[in-house]
């Protein structure tokens, strides 16, 4: 930790914060310049948040970490790509990964079409929601342990893998027993007894962004699971809020790169809930293809005009067919060297 003391400080008041940072099981270094004095107090990483104490002496401007507060997530911990395998599909580290399918699960014949139909244009990941986490307690709440039961149904019809919302901490059990990846919702991004719940299953997990969640706290979100022994973890940026309402969110595809610059683990966007809207899905994937993006997690509905939830950001079977295509000269680019 890094001590900043206030400008024109007399030595006897730096000597006072020396002798806490002594006092705190710390060495302390002082480092004296023409207008700045810093302390850096050398000692213990796991307990240096003691050090923020030091915040209420007069004297004292700032403490600050020096070492970033993620680590395992961090790129410093693992150099290269972390390749997440979901029972033989393999996601990162050069292996694009397309999940598609409706929003919420609503029907035998909604899901199982939905589920040939995106399998059939590329995609190895079928999403549903069975818990859906609604904004209002009179719309559609999921079809629950039923939807479970469709998505099972449409993984033994198919063989797509299944990825699916936890909602709470009492569906764990039950969603793993169908789900080969674990969806935490952007509105639990921060409900770190879920975060620790889902990390002991030991399923890989897509932890979706915060509504208003800052970069480093979603990676901090991220440290939780990885922290707690499960580095399965794959990111999703899913949009956040701004002062726009053109779109539903504002899909921040810099978070992309700048995820992908902080840490090891894959990055997939959701332009679904990123743009809230239909007609700028297909951009948005293209987009998310030149960031970098490992993935992309897209809600495809036979038809999105009846769809129980997000009818407005949903993709019929020919869009996401014909958009599947038109990303094939953008994947191929990225992965080419100049
Ligand atoms: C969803 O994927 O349908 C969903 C509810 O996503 P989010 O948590 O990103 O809003
Ligand atoms: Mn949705």
């Amino acid at each position: 930790m890094i001590i900043v003391i206030k400008p024109h400080t007399s030595r006897a008041q730096i000597d006072e914060v020396i002798a806490e940072v002594q006092k705190l099981g710390y060495d302390p270094r002082p480092i004296f310049g023409t207008e700045l004095t810093v302390i850096a107090a050398i000692g213990d990483e796991t307990t240096h948040h003691r050090l923020e104490s030091l915040n209420a002496m007069p004297q004292v401007e700032k403490v600050m970490a020096v070492q970033k507060r993620f680590k395992l997530v961090s790129r410093e911990s693992h150099p290269g790509n972390s390749i997440i395998d979901v029972d033989g599909v393999k996601i990162g580290g050069g292996n694009f990964v397309l999940m598609a399918g409706p929003c919420s699960v609503e029907s035998e014949e909604q899901l199982l079409s939905t589920a040939h139909a995106v399998k059939a244009a590329g995609a190895t990941i079928l999403r549903g929601g069975a818990f859906k986490p609604r904004t209002s307690p009179y719309e559609f709440q999921g079809l629950g342990s039923e939807g479970l039961r469709l998505l099972s149904l449409a993984k033994k019809e198919t063989g797509l893998k299944i990825i699916t919302e936890v909602l709470s901490e009492r569906h764990v059990e039950e969603v793993c027993t169908h789900a080969d990846i674990l969806q935490i919702g952007a509105r639990n991004a921060q409900n770190f007894q879920l975060l620790i719940e889902c990390a002991k299953s030991g399923k890989p997990i897509l932890l979706k962004r915060g509504l208003s969640q800052k970069i480093d706290e979603w990676l901090l979100g991220a440290e939780y699971i990885l922290a707690h022994g499960n580095a399965n973890v794959m990111f999703c940026e899913r949009g956040i809020r701004t002062f726009e309402t053109y779109t539903r969110n504002t899909l921040d595809l810099a978070a992309v790169a700048a995820v992908k610059k902080e840490s090891h683990l894959p990055v997939i966007v959701d332009p679904s809930q990123g743009c809230g809207r239909a007609d700028l899905v297909r951009a948005m994937c293209k987009g998310a293809v030149a960031m970098g993006a490992d993935g992309l997690l897209i809600e495809v509905h036979p038809h999105p005009a009846e769809a129980l939830s997000d009818g407005q950001q949903q993709v019929d079977f020919a869009d996401f067919a014909s958009l599947v295509k038109e990303l094939q000269p953008f994947l191929q680019a990225v992965r080419q060297t100049v």
